[in-house]
């Protein structure tokens, strides 16, 4: 049909299993370690921290897990998430590429994290848990969690990193309609918070921070337990419904993309969308070219290195060999919260050493640019974190202006930017730097990496 502009999948036709690319990969990703022993952690190891059920998700060597119906009927009132076919972006750059983004924002918080935080709250409250602890950064995270918490009846408890918790109190006050209870982080709750309290008073925080203080509290309570918003195998799972939707979507289309562009914080939102593609990639049934954005002030992939390395800054989780910047990395206070992460998903990390994706990092001002542009012309404003995904986008459309090439460009819209407005004020003021990550931040934060890592 000529001149469609969104591709709909009915209620009927959602997935019901998540995709786990682990088993298809050449390679299996290196395990976890036990940071006493230096041995591979074991599910006994995760047991204080996660419920039964995701542990053997993150072990998991089947390549398909079904969704619980419970699951599903919740999924019901976002999923399928639209498809859509940028004309009016594609029009205003002149380009004869194709772009069609994938549009997460549908979902009640206006992202794409409940797609794995509706799960780990069902699981959890399958197996007699009654208290979950997490981190936020931009809020996102905390957001989709209260929610789904809300929705199993469990209770909340949420370390939002200060400068957020400060200057985002529309996040706040949605955590908290969901029934949730905030914390600034650090706090003198927690033993991690206050050690980084005892030598900067003034800290404004970092996700690494966060993570140590809720993993510590969840440790202490039998009946309680952690929720991570990213980063872990079982996470990046749960969000291939992402990926399983848009291949139905492209066959409405009846086209494929040759390039797959999504933004990478700890690599859930990309992973979701990239993995089914990239199974069909390694069956031969797709050339797509993938690639993950970052920002230029936390550039994990393409200038960390890839090392054991703690997942939170107090050093109580297993080591993940993965990206890093060093867990005591404490980036720039970028507009992109949800993309200023130390490390980056293990699986991810591993796929990107296979050589399976590519990585590029971007500057915000040029990303913004690119979701001003997108607003103005689709209408979405997007999140600071998917500009990225945008500005790469537009780059790519642009070279296929110069050479003339009509590629189908697929780009994840993993949020809109409603309760991140303050980000455009600072770009249309013209009050936004780029902040990128200097040589010697770098060095210094590497060499506070575990020894051996
Ligand atoms: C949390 C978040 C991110 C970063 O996390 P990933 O796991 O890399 O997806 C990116 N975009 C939005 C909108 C988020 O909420």
């Amino acid at each position: 049909m000529p001149g469609r502009t969104k591709y709909l999948l009915d209620e009927s036709d959602m997935p019901t299993q998540w995709y786990n690319i682990a088993p298809d990969l050449p390679e299996p990703p290196p395990p976890p370690l036990h940071p006493g022993t230096g041995e591979p952690a074991g599910p006994d190891d995760l047991a204080p921290l996660f419920p039964q059920e995701l542990i053997a998700q993150e072990v998991s060597d089947q390549s398909y897990v079904d969704i619980p119906g419970a699951v599903l009927d919740v999924y019901r009132l976002w999923r399928p998430s639209p498809l859509f076919r940028a004309r009016r972006l594609e029009k205003a750059l002149g380009t004869p590429a194709r772009i069609y983004y994938k549009y997460e924002g549908v979902s009640p918080v206006g992202s794409h994290k409940p797609n794995t935080a509706v799960p780990q709250a069902y699981y959890n409250a399958a197996e007699g848990i009654t208290r979950l602890t997490t981190e936020t950064g931009a809020g996102q995270w905390g957001s989709a969690l209260a929610f789904a918490c809300a929705t199993y009846g469990l209770d909340c408890e949420v370390w939002q990193v200060r400068a957020s918790y400060d200057q985002k109190p529309y996040r706040k006050l949605m955590m908290e309609t969901y029934g949730a209870t905030l914390h600034p982080s650090p706090s003198e709750l927690t033993e991690a918070g206050r050690a980084v309290l005892a030598e900067h008073p003034d800290s404004t925080g970092s996700l690494g921070i966060a993570i140590s203080e809720a993993v510590e509290m969840a440790a202490a309570d039998q009946g309680a337990r952690y929720a991570l918003g990213s980063v872990l195998n079982h996470v990046l799972m749960h969000q291939t419904v992402i990926g399983e939707e848009a291949l139905r979507q492209f066959e409405l289309a009846e086209d494929t993309p040759d390039v797959l562009i999504g933004c990478t914080g700890g690599g859930s939102n990309f992973g979701g969308l990239a993995f089914p593609f990239l199974r069909e990639k390694l069956a031969g049934r797709s050339g797509v070219d993938i690639r993950a954005v970052e920002p230029a002030a936390c550039p994990t992939l393409t200038r960390g290195r890839y090392a054991y390395d703690f997942g939170d800054t107090a050093g109580l989780t297993p080591l993940l060999k993965m990206h890093t910047l060093g867990h005591e990395f404490i980036p720039d206070p970028i507009h992109a919260g949800g993309l200023r992460y130390h490390g980056m998903a293990p699986l991810l990390s591993h796929i990107y050493e296979l050589g399976l994706i590519g990585a590029q990092a971007i500057g915000q001002q040029e990303c913004f640019a690119a979701g001003v542009q997108f607003a103005r012309t689709e209408g979405v404003i997007p999140a600071p974190e998917p500009t990225h995904a945008l500005a790469a986008s537009v780059q790519e459309a642009l070279r296929c202006k110069e050479t003339g090439e009509s590629k189908a460009i697929l780009t994840a819209l993993c949020g809109h930017a409603h309760l991140d407005l303050p980000a455009y004020g600072a770009y249309l003021s013209g009050a936004m730097t780029d902040n990128e990550l200097s040589e010697s931040d770098l060095e210094r934060s590497l060499a506070g990496l575990p020894a051996g890592g």
